[in-house]
């Protein structure tokens, strides 16, 4: 199992291997890949398929993935299936661990603590040098932190990676009080989980309705009512502070209320993860900037997944997503980008969520454009966002999956349909998306 570090790439302090490219002369149209070794620093979605991509469209060079992490594996069944028990470690790994040896893909257990993109050097915390003709960075983003007195009380838990969940899955248990900071997409499923495994929940969040600009009011206030429907106490209120007497903790809120917990998970969003980047003098804005190839500034580097931020050639800088699909067409934008073959297109975003048993899923835009609810006994169970022209921009289903992929053809297609029949249960989407 090749999920520690081996020696090749790695080079001593200050040296250049000789297969790496310096500065400058290395760009996406000149196909720098075929010409050195490619380092992939995150091997979370974006970095790993980044490097699956490369294999699979042939490139026979060396691939080396630098993670502390170790073998790669899939985040969203961390608050899921994985926090309920019901996947395994080996079931949320993206491939079995002989695919590196089979595709000679390096895996390197430490972080990345400095790249010097001029040299196509990058420093390991544990000490050692690597030598890289082209870098992707592919770093996430880290759980953002409550800027509040007790907020970095070292006992407060967050969800990113595999460890937090085990500490998660720990503490849930039939009675165990478990608050919550942050109804969104994340805190929710916890929540969900918890319920269901009979902890006591308490869901904090300022917002009355989460989750509005990604599923539009109708289905984020069904959504959001099935916490309280499921025992789940819900608070609408800022957490003001954090205090911790033993193993026991008070949450203040803004509303002068006050939350005792054995556990407390903050789910308030993340940061990407910058620093790397910025340190080596890369440009940046809330995010990694990249060009429409997820090339950076330096063109011997590339970035995806939740930490890039794509700046267009006319310098509009899109919103950084962070969601699963978007990660992985970062990952196989850079891939295409290196090999020099076309980037592929991918049509609107698209994410899913799950929670007390129900799967919602959307795709394009749910903020801008007029709004068309679709009921079932005055139920919401699907929202559209039109523009005047009759052109659907955006889509959310509650278990709606099949209607999900043909609002996504309707809006990638950019097709006329009809308002009526969006709202009408009884049409069906993929006869609107012929
Ligand atoms: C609990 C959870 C549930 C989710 N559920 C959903 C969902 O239901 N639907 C959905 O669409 N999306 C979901 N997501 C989001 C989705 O998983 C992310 O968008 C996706 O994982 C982003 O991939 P990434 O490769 O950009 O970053 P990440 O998966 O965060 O991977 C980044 C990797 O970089 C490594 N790294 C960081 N710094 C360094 C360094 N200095 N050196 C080396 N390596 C470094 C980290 O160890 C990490 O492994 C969920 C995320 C989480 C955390």
């Amino acid at each position: 199992m090749p999920a520690t570090a081996s020696t090749v790439g790695a080079v001593s302090p200050g040296a250049v291997s000789p297969g790496a490219v310096s500065t400058g002369t290395a760009g996406a149209g000149e196909v720098p890949a075929a010409r050195g070794n490619i380092v992939i620093v995150g091997g979370g979605l974006a970095g790993f398929t980044t490097a699956q991509e490369l294999r699979k469209y042939g490139f026979d060079g060396r691939v080396t993935i630098i993670d502390p992490e170790g073998i790669p594996y899939d985040r969203p069944p961390l608050s899921k299936e994985y926090l309920d028990g019901s996947m395994t470690a080996a079931k949320i790994a993206f491939v079995p661990d002989d695919w590196y040896r089979d595709n000679d893909v390096e895996l390197v257990t430490d972080a990345v603590v400095g790249l010097r993109p001029d040299e196509g050097l990058l420093e390991l915390a544990g000490g050692r040098t690597y030598s890289a003709a082209t870098t992707v960075l592919a770093l996430g983003g880290r759980a953002r932190t409550l800027p509040i007195p007790g907020g970095d009380l070292p006992g407060l838990l967050q969800l990113r990676t595999r460890a937090d969940a085990d500490e998660l899955r720990a503490r849930i248990v039939p009675g165990a009080r478990i608050a919550i900071i942050g109804a969104g997409l994340i805190g929710a499923e916890v929540a969900s989980t918890a319920a269901k495994d009979g902890a006591t929940v308490t869901l904090i969040d300022p917002v009355p309705v989460p989750l509005v600009p990604l599923v539009g009011a109708e289905l984020a206030v069904r959504l959001h009512d099935m916490h309280a429907a499921h025992g789940v106490d819900v608070r609408c209120a800022m957490t003001t502070a954090i205090t911790q007497q033993g193993a026991e903790y008070t949450i203040t809120l803004s509303d002068g209320a006050s939350i005792t917990a054995d556990t407390v998970l903050v789910a308030v969003g993340i940061v990407p993860q910058t620093g790397l980047a910025e340190r080596a003098g890369l440009a940046t804005d809330q995010g990694i900037l990249v060009d429409e190839a997820h090339c950076t500034s330096h063109p011997a580097v590339y970035a995806a997944g939740d930490v890039a931020r794509v700046r267009r050639a006319d310098g509009t800088v899109l919103r950084r997503h962070e969601h699963w699909e978007s990660a992985t067409h970062g990952g196989q934008n850079v891939a295409a980008a290196l090999l020099g073959r076309p980037l592929p297109e991918h049509g609107a975003s698209w994410m899913w969520s799950d929670r007390y048993g129900v799967h919602v899923e959307a795709v394009g835009d749910m903020v801008n454009g007029t709004p068309i609810v679709r009921t079932v006994d005055g139920v919401p169970v699907a929202a559209f966002r039109m523009e005047s022209d009759g052109r659907m921009i955006g889509a959310a289903t509650i278990d709606g999956g099949t209607a999900v992929r043909a609002a996504r053809r309707i809006i990638d297609r950019g097709l006329i349909v009809d308002p009526q029949q969006l709202a009408d249960p009884s049409v069906e989407l993929k006869k609107l998306a012929r």
